[in-house]
């Protein structure tokens, strides 16, 4: 079976990030987004709000039925192991993703060459959307209708009392 892992902090999940494993789950059998346990950044949203967006999203996406979530706090090559998966799926965004980007490739490229990872370019709706965009209009009440889902946008309205 073709495996693709799709990692990321998911501080929440959006639109965007959707849209990059909607396109993995059409290319691999079956797509396991990873999510770290503990990120650089301080997250938002615990470990299990962060899991618990990304199921409910893949309940209600019958194009998501290929995919599973889990977190992980080891390697992400580890982790591809662990899943038997042959691919690291990833979104582009704009040229300043590439640079980070291209060096965690060359990374995970040395550490197991089996493992390919391959660049989604980002729909143009959403190439400007990051997680970090979108927390920072929830915190000031903007409306993020359409950049995550219904659940984060329940989410948001928890955390910052709305
Ligand atoms: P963020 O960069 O928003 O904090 P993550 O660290 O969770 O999110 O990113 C995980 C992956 O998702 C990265 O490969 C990132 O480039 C990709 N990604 C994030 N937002 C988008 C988007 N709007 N379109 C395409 N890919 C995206």
């Amino acid at each position: 079976m073709k495996v693709a892992v799709c990692p990321g902090s998911f501080d929440p999940i959006t639109s965007g990030h959707l849209d990059v494993i909607e396109r993995g789950a059409y290319l691999f059998e079956k797509v396991v987004v990873g999510v770290f346990e503990k990120t650089e950044k301080n997250p938002l949203f615990s470990l299990d709000e962060r899991i618990g967006f990304i199921e409910s999203a893949i309940k209600e996406n019958s194009k998501l039925s290929n995919v599973e979530v889990e977190s992980f706090n080891s390697l992400l090559i580890d982790f591809a192991h662990r899943h038997k998966a042959c691919a690291i799926i990833k979104g582009l965004r704009a040229v300043s993703d590439f640079e980070h980007e291209f060096q965690m490739a060359q990374f995970n490229r040395k550490l197991d060459k089996s493992i390919e990872t391959i660049f989604v370019m980002a729909s143009p709706k959403y190439a400007y959307l990051s997680s970090s965009a979108v927390k920072e209009i929830a915190k000031f009440g903007g409306c993020i209708e359409g950049l995550v889902t219904k659940e984060v946008e329940k989410g948001f309205r928890k955390v910052f009392k709305l």
